[in-house]
């Protein structure tokens, strides 16, 4: 079988060859999906962080706490049906909801147990 000339690791200023076809080193390699992943997840963030603020402003009291009479400001928006990483789920606005941290805790202590068990 012929041998494909080894290739130096793609990461800046690393001297391994690597074998042909591959990109980086073992090392670089794990840590350059490892960027990528948290890149995302930054950016994913940053984007959640804008919506959820602009939606607690404009709902800033605890649907929960509400129901029962009580003004408790929201700081969690909730997913009523669980997303389970969906992202039209997920960034549906009517899906949300406002909640306590309480309320919210309780919810994900009762419900989204529920739910699991369902399916
Ligand atoms: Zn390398
Ligand atoms: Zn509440």
């Amino acid at each position: 079988m012929p041998h494909r000339p080894k290739t130096p690791c793609a990461h800046p200023g690393c001297p391994k060859l690597v074998p042909y076809g591959q990109k980086y080193c073992e090392v670089h390699a794990r840590e350059h999906s490892h960027d990528r992943r948290t890149a995302a997840e930054r950016g994913y963030d940053r984007r959640w962080q804008k919506a959820r603020a602009w939606y607690l402003r404009r709902h800033p009291w605890c649907v929960r706490c509400k129901a029962e009479g009580r003004l408790t400001p929201a700081t969690v928006v909730d997913h009523i049906k669980p997303h389970r990483g969906d992202p039209e789920l997920f960034w549906d606005e009517k899906n949300w909801q406002p909640l306590c941290k309480s309320c919210h805790d309780k919810k994900t202590m009762t419900e989204d147990r529920n739910v699991e068990y369902k399916y």
